[in-house]
């Protein structure tokens, strides 16, 4: 069975324990803080399954926080999907909270900085803000508006409030260290103008707090404890320090960051994704070739698997790629238990049983799941004519093919051994058909033993058959040993990800499948019905991952 893997220590826990113990939380409140300007990825499960998993373990409490203060790129559609896969990954959030509710104390805040003049209203454009700040090796130097009194500054920023001025014309910035070896503490902007509706206040404000103002404001309003993120806003921290403590907040809340989730063959940005999706290279955002929640499980992917996943990628400070054959081990692990056998032809060739009884169709006892058989067994047609494998028919074999060859004889899986007796051709000399013989002594279960076979084959019953289209996928993204950091992921593309084929597969197994319904079918791969583009006429799966794979798991 694949249980949810039990979180291993890492060393948040162990500052989460050490402030339980010392007394300063007695309950822990983590969060997970998306901004809506995008769908979910598999970077994104990683940060749900830890900030949920801690707050269950230590019985604290879990948030669903939208960071949502950059109305440019933010839209209620990604609003509405986080929820739908941060549900669907099974992080129940105690609470969920928008960080523009909070746009009223952000503002009051921003005032009482001014007023404690730690907070002035800059005239300097974009271009210039950035030269004065220095660089890493040079020091900042001062603006010259940076000593406009406490009243002129509030009479500024109210006017930015009420809109007199054009976006960029003036922002408000913390008044800290143009100094400081940390370029982050260099008067970093704290509110800018934006002319643009928000998804949710509407038009009533046109300006907007920055990220470094209004996260750790967000935090310290919510209660978070232990304020989780990834490691590059590590020298961020003391921004955010700085702003819980000047802006004078209750709670203190504790920023800890980790090392986000790389992984080989993978864009891992919301940006970068949303550019596949606006390019069309792929279509949409649940395309089963994306990292999304949503494209993992359209592609077949469970909860636990992603799940079990996060919790042995483990938590940590220092960056890596993982191979992305990871992921696949554990739905492989997964669906291994879960997923029921059956047959499904994806590239048929038809095969004629010229002694069968013409007009017959016998049902024969086939197991479903190779390895238990607590799952039982299921009848399964078989009649004159079938389909099988273009691949398990060779006329000229090559050596070591077991398989049919004019001549030779193999067991269809569950059902009798045939002898290939003749190949139909077309005007082409492409093979379009093959008879065989069948000895009706060897039916699976008789317990024949007269002689034996090297090869067993599937097939499917040609007459019930259910006509199927088949989705077999490569990588999205082509790397090397480095991975993709760097480069231009748009000419990484692999032209050869997606490749459909038609096929059929067996009418017992499929009966009643509905969509996100999962099979093992033999010696293909793992499936799942596809839930965009399956019809009550047209069946449509998608592998999910092949049978086999030479990735080992470090353990
Ligand atoms: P992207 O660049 O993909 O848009 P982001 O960090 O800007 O990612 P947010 O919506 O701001 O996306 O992220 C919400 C939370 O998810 C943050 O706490 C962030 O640290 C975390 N997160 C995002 N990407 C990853 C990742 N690859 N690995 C681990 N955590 C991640
Ligand atoms: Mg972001």
């Amino acid at each position: 069975m694949c249980n949810e893997i039990n979180n291993s220590s890492n060393f948040i826990k162990n500052i989460i324990i050490e402030d339980l113990n010392s007394g300063k939380h007695d309950k822990i409140v983590t969060r997970f803080p998306p901004e809506p300007n995008g769908y979910l990825h598999i970077g994104h499960a990683k940060s749900i399954v830890l900030n949920s998993g801690l707050a269950k373990e230590f019985k604290g409490k879990f948030n669903l926080r939208f960071d949502d203060t950059n109305p440019i790129k933010e839209d209620t559609e990604y609003v509405e999907s986080i929820k739908e896969d941060v549900k669907w990954l099974g992080g129940n959030w105690d609470e969920i909270f928008f960080a523009s509710n909070y746009f009223d104390t952000m503002y009051e805040k921003a005032l009482l900085l001014i007023k404690k003049g730690l907070a002035y209203v800059c005239d300097l454009n974009a271009d210039e803000i950035r030269q004065y700040r220095g660089s890493l090796t040079e020091p900042g130097k001062e603006s010259p508006y940076r000593n406009r009194t406490v009243e002129e500054n509030l009479e500024l920023f109210e006017r930015m409030r009420q809109g007199e001025f054009k976006d960029g014309e003036k922002v408000l910035r913390a008044k800290i260290d143009m100094v400081s070896p940390n370029i982050n503490m260099r008067d970093p902007i704290i509110y800018r103008i934006a002319h643009t509706e928000h998804h949710n206040t509407k038009d009533k404000w046109c300006i907007y707090p920055m990220y470094d103002f209004a996260h750790p404001i967000e935090d310290a309003i919510e209660g978070i404890t232990h304020s989780i993120c990834t490691l590059e806003f590590e020298d961020h921290r003391p921004l955010y320090d700085w702003v819980v403590r000047e802006c004078e907040m209750e709670s203190v809340p504790r920023q800890i960051e980790f090392a986000r989730l790389n992984m080989t063959n993978t864009v891992m940005s919301k940006r970068k994704l949303k550019q596949l999706v606006d390019e069309k290279v792929v279509d949409g955002w649940d395309d089963p070739r994306m990292p999304t929640i949503c494209g993992l499980r359209r592609r077949g992917y469970t909860k636990e698997a992603i799940r079990n996943f996060c919790t042995a990628i483990g938590v940590s400070k220092a960056n890596s790629l993982v191979d992305s054959q990871m992921l696949e081990y554990f739905i492989r692990e997964d669906l291994q238990t879960k997923a029921p056998a059956a047959m499904a032809v994806l590239r048929p060739l038809k095969l004629v049983i010229t002694n069968y009884e013409e007009g017959k169709t016998e049902m024969l006892e086939i197991e479903n799941h190779a390895k238990d058989e607590t799952k039982g067994k299921r009848l399964v047609p078989f009649s004159r004519e079938l389909y099988i494998e273009r691949e398990d028919f060779m006329e000229v074999p090559v050596k070591k093919y077991f398989r049919l060859f004019p001549g030779n004889e193999v067991r269809l899986k569950g059902a009798y051994f045939v002898k290939c007796t003749e190949v139909i051709k077309d005007d082409k000399g492409e093979v379009v058909e093959i008879h065989c013989t069948y000895d009706k002594e060897t039916k699976s279960g008789s317990g024949f033993t007269g002689r034996k076979v090297k090869g067993t084959i599937h097939w499917v019953d040609a007459k019930t058959a259910k006509k199927a289209e088949f989705r077999l996928f490569e990588p999205l993204i082509l790397d090397d040993e480095e991975g993709n950091e760097g480069k231009n992921f748009l000419d990484q593309i692999n032209p050869d990800s997606l490749n459909i084929l038609e096929g059929f597969v067996e009418k017992t197994a499929i009966e009643d499948a509905k969509p996100e319904d999962k099979f093992q079918f033999i010696r293909n791969g793992f499936f799942t019905v596809d839930s965009k583009y399956t019809t009550t006429e047209k069946l449509v799966f998608n592998r999910v991952v092949s049978l086999k794979s030479s990735f080992k798991l470090m353990k």
